[in-house]
């Protein structure tokens, strides 16, 4: 059996209609391109993304239905943590990541005191804050995974399980930072999550949000069908820079800075997929898993890294926007 045979023999899910644009409430559409779960092969659905005509902003529609999520995010999707990724590439990463908050931080009026990760995952980004000095009573997590969760607890963080919608027990006006990767891409409405961020943030506290960046050569090239920045059917709305400078804006941030991070794997992704499933080469899109070679991992975020040292866009972006 093909892997494309494969995936069309998976059952098909149930759906519900997107809304209107998340960024600009615009309802005028058109079709950018259309995907399958080529990723876990969870179901046979072709799901279609549109880009708004008035902003650029990305969304999927429409959009598995709230009973499906158990089928989208199986138990596997997990096992891709931290812990399972190869010890270079892990080194690497914190690299990256310490060169991250270093730039997120360093443009900061005030130090931090509370601060708030949501999407934290087993607190990674909660320890390293707390060991440059930051106050553990006054460092949160949320996190949905369970797993991830008890992780996070069992090394004295403070992790609640919820999605940031619902998490009630946070204080309103009590963060000077709150950090969001690649989160509000999976979720229904972004618009209500950067509400919500901001009221959890003081006068004049920070925000800093990456998510995948449409405006790319590789979305581009590969946005018909194939490109790895899709994720689908898990990733809801794909932003740009600016369509998620506008929605931050309209949800009372002001941008202070922004910039294009390495690209997640996405390109790695966009190969095994267009490989696997687009020429039927399934061992060659297996070597592309960038999970799985560590090598090619290392060469594409290097060519990430030369993308941004020359000024051009990657498929990844950063804003930091402060509460006005
Ligand atoms: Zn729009």
């Amino acid at each position: 059996m093909s892997p494309g045979e494969y995936l069309a023999a998976q059952p098909r899910i149930a759906t519900v209609p997107s809304r209107a644009c998340a960024v600009c409430g615009a309802q005028s559409w058109h079709e950018v391109g259309q995907a399958q779960d080529f990723e876990y092969a969870t179901c046979s659905n072709d799901w279609t993304f549109r880009v708004c005509e008035r902003c650029g902003h990305v969304q999927m529609d429409p959009l598995p239905a709230p009973e499906t999520l158990r089928v989208i995010y199986p138990d596997s999707y997990y096992s891709y943590r931290m812990e399972s990724i190869h010890p270079i590439a892990r080194w690497a990463k914190h690299r990256l990541d310490r060169a991250k908050f270093g730039w997120i931080t360093g443009g900061m009026r005030m130090p931090v005191g509370g601060y708030l990760d949501v999407g934290c995952g087993d607190g990674r980004y909660l320890q390293m804050m707390i060991e440059q000095g930051v106050d553990s009573a006054r460092t949160h997590g949320v996190e949905l995974d369970a797993a991830a969760v008890e992780s996070a607890r069992a090394k004295g963080l403070n992790v609640i399980q919820s999605r940031i919608e619902e998490a009630g027990e946070l204080l309103p006006g009590s963060y000077d930072l709150i950090t969001m990767f690649h989160v509000i891409e999976h979720v229904e409405r972004p618009d209500e999550v950067v509400a919500r961020l901001r009221s959890l943030l003081r006068s004049g506290g920070v925000l800093a949000l990456e998510t995948p960046n449409f405006d790319c050569a590789d979305a581009r090239l590969a946005g018909r069908r194939y490109w790895g920045g899709y994720h689908t059917p898990r990733h809801w709305h794909v932003f740009t820079s600016t369509s998620l400078q506008q929605l931050l804006r309209r949800h009372g941030f002001q941008i202070e800075r922004a910039r294009y991070q390495t690209g997640h794997a996405f390109l790695l992704w966009t190969l095994h997929h267009w490989l696997k499933y687009g020429k039927n080469r399934p061992a060659l899109g297996e070597w592309c898993h960038p999970l799985k070679n560590v090598p090619l991992l290392a060469l594409a975020t290097s060519f990430d890294l030369l993308r941004i040292l020359l000024g051009r866009k990657t498929s990844a972006v950063l804003v930091v926007a402060s509460r006005s």
